[in-house]
């Protein structure tokens, strides 16, 4: 297949770049090794079809996303507020019963979640590009420069996938260093993509999803917070007209996850919020757990120690030519401005197709 421009990896910043540049009529293929597109979004359903509740990002900020925002209204995506109405439940010791706090807990600025997921917003980027452009299960290996000066992809297996003018990578710096480059990029880039962590590689999310609000019922918010695990971070993570549901961010580390296993950890979480919302936490309808640092077309064994604050993002001055400009970085590690988020994903984006 031959293309001007070949995208690696289908997030939302490679789905987004292909979004951009199809509008403005450039020829362009994306490439995604996963057999989904979204990368570290995903949303699921539950069994009755009434919604779908997020794995991975749940929320932006459109005071201060203005891309985003732009783009979900773009797409005539309907967002909504994630609920914080009520009581704030505290766990601090193991032994001490968990504290409710009444005054409850204020997102500042107020954090929206999006109907249909986050997944909505990759489902619609996807349906407005023609199929033939998008090719799932292809994961990119080697990218080398041709006697005759193109660029040759090829997959794991060696097998040519695409020959471009331009190569766009919009995938976390750690995923760019597992792969191969003829000429050889320079040992300072190898250093630079494996010391830059992937945002949020190293987490796990649980997600349970019930018949009824319990905590609502009791004036609680479905908020809490935890130091004694297994999540240390909850929240309401029902749909407005679907299910309730709640969420949490796991506190242990990866590892200990690894050790425990995906049912021990599930029954952790249950009596969990049973300890912080009543015993009806016991009997979820269904209960979802995504740990993102067991997924490799995500995460690297070095992002299961996460950073200990946010990451300056950006890519260096010395590699923002790559090949003469010809390969070109992307993926919201790569954001000057809100590098790790989803803006940052679209800020990448936007950036990287400008250079085509
Ligand atoms: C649990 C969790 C919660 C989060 N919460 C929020 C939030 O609330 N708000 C927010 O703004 N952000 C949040 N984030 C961050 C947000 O998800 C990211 O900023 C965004 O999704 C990054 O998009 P991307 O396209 O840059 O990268 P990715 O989504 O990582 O996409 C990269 C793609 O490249 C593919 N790929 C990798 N290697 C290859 C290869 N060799 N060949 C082909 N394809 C390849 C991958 O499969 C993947 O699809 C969260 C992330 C996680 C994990």
């Amino acid at each position: 297949m031959r293309t001007a421009c070949a995208i690696v990896g289908g997030g939302l910043s490679g789905l987004y770049t292909a979004f951009l540049l199809h509008r403005r009529g450039v020829d362009c293929q994306l490439f995604e090794a996963r057999e989904r597109l979204g990368g570290r979004i995903l949303s699921v359903g539950d069994a009755q079809g009434t919604g779908r509740f997020d794995l991975g990002p749940a929320w932006f900020w459109p005071d201060m996303q203005p891309r985003l925002r732009k783009l979900v209204d773009g797409l005539g995506l309907a967002a909504f507020e994630q609920q914080t109405l009520g009581a704030v439940m505290v766990e601090r010791f193991k032994l001490e019963a968990p504290q409710r706090y009444e005054r409850g807990f204020n997102m500042e600025p107020r954090s929206m979640r999006l109907q249909g997921g986050m997944q909505a917003l990759v489902d619609a980027l996807a349906a407005s590009l023609p199929s033939s452009r998008i090719h799932c299960n292809l994961q990119v290996s080697t990218v080398r420069e041709t006697a005759e000066g193109l660029l040759e992809l090829s997959g794991p297996d060696g097998a040519r996938v695409a020959v471009a003018d331009r190569v766009i990578l919009a995938l976390p710096p750690r995923l760019i260093a597992r792969m191969t480059f003829t000429p050889a990029l320079p040992e300072a880039f190898a250093r630079w993509c494996e010391n830059t962590p992937t945002w949020m590689a190293g987490q796990a999310k649980c997600l349970a999803i019930y018949d009824e609000p319990f905590w609502l019922g009791q004036g609680l918010s479905g908020t809490a917070s935890s130091f004694v695990g297994p999540m240390m971070e909850m929240h309401d993570a029902s749909l407005p007209d679907g299910r309730p549901a709640l969420f949490g961010f796991m506190g242990l580390s990866a590892a200990a996850r690894k050790g425990l296993g995906e049912e021990a950890l599930k029954g952790a979480a249950l009596a969990q919020w049973a300890r912080l919302f009543g015993p009806q936490a016991l009997d979820p309808v269904a209960v979802h757990l995504m740990d993102w640092a067991q997924q490799p077309d995500t995460a690297t064994p070095a992002d299961w120690e996460p950073p200990l604050g946010h990451p300056a993002y950006g890519v260096p001055a010395a590699f923002a030519a790559l090949w003469s400009g010809r390969l070109i970085l992307s993926g919201t590690e790569t954001a000057v401005e809100q590098g790790g988020y989803l803006e940052g994903a679209l800020e990448a984006a936007e950036a990287a197709s400008l250079r085509i």
